[in-house]
């Protein structure tokens, strides 16, 4: 059957959505249409960094009688920086971070009381429930139906395979990936293993470091969802000229993206 313009607006009527239609159009002519959209964790599906902060905060008023916040903030993300490679992304890196910036900061004077209220601080943030963000449910299980959906995810392993299962989203997605560190290799080689084309994937984060630039320099689509706070080690400069990058406010404009940017290939 030759497929034409005009059937765009018959083939709702006979149960398909438009994008379903579009993307058999497509295909048949060969081109290279999205199929794999691959979502960040931490603060692009749920709050993550809010509570680090309201945490810090925490942190700050236990070490006020040795440190002014801003000096303390400083020293603990030189220590969180320090710590990455050796602790890797996640709450865990967070507490050990702390109890090392408040023995610096006390000359290893800290008290085991504090000690034992930072560790706490740890365990609570572990066992915080997950907030998801708003639109993310809606736009997970709308894409849910046409797209191959993956999680890739820095942090804790056992934090983060409780988060997705706490979420309810687990059961929409294709594929979990929880490694150590995002970058181009790692993009292509998750995207070499499952067999999928760079073009034809785009990755969801709100981190331009993590999650946009590098999926776009393994030759994918990134887009960027900004969110309310970013942790300074994620600040990177935004691809904007780029032709694979694009940027929406919040999850719930991310079906219509997906759409738009399949209609335009
Ligand atoms: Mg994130």
């Amino acid at each position: 059957m030759k497929l034409e313009r005009r059937h765009l607006c018959l083939y709702p009527s006979l149960g398909g959505s438009v994008a379903q239609y579009k993307r058999k159009l497509a295909l048949e002519k060969g081109a290279l249409l999205l199929n794999t959209i691959c979502f960040d964790a931490d603060d692009t599906l749920w709050q993550n960094e809010r509570f680090f902060k309201l945490n810090q905060d925490r942190f700050a008023q236990l070490l006020s009688d040795v440190a002014e916040p801003a000096h303390l903030a400083e020293n603990l993300l030189a220590a969180e920086r320090r710590n990455i490679e050796h602790y890797g992304y996640g709450v865990k890196g967070f507490t050990l971070s702390m109890i090392e910036t408040a023995l610096q900061m006390t000359d290893n004077r800290v008290s085991g009381q504090i000690i034992a209220e930072i560790i706490a601080i740890g365990r609570e943030m572990h066992n915080h429930p997950v907030e998801l963000l708003p639109g993310a449910k809606d736009a997970i299980q709308t894409l849910s139906s046409d797209f191959q959906l993956l999680l890739i995810t820095k942090g804790d392993l056992f934090h983060q395979e409780r988060k997705l299962a706490q979420s309810g989203l687990g059961e929409l997605f294709d594929g979990v990936e929880i490694v150590s560190e995002k970058h181009a290799e790692l993009y292509r080689d998750i995207f070499s293993g499952r067999g999928i084309i760079p073009a034809t994937a785009a990755m969801v984060g709100n981190s331009l470091k993590s999650d946009v630039n590098p999926a776009i320099e393994a030759g994918g689509w990134g887009v960027y969802v900004p969110s309310d706070l970013t942790w300074e080690l994620e600040v990177a400069d935004a691809p904007s000229r780029h032709p694979r990058y694009r940027k929406i406010r919040s999850l719930a404009a991310l079906p219509k993206l997906v759409e738009t940017i399949c209609r335009n290939i």
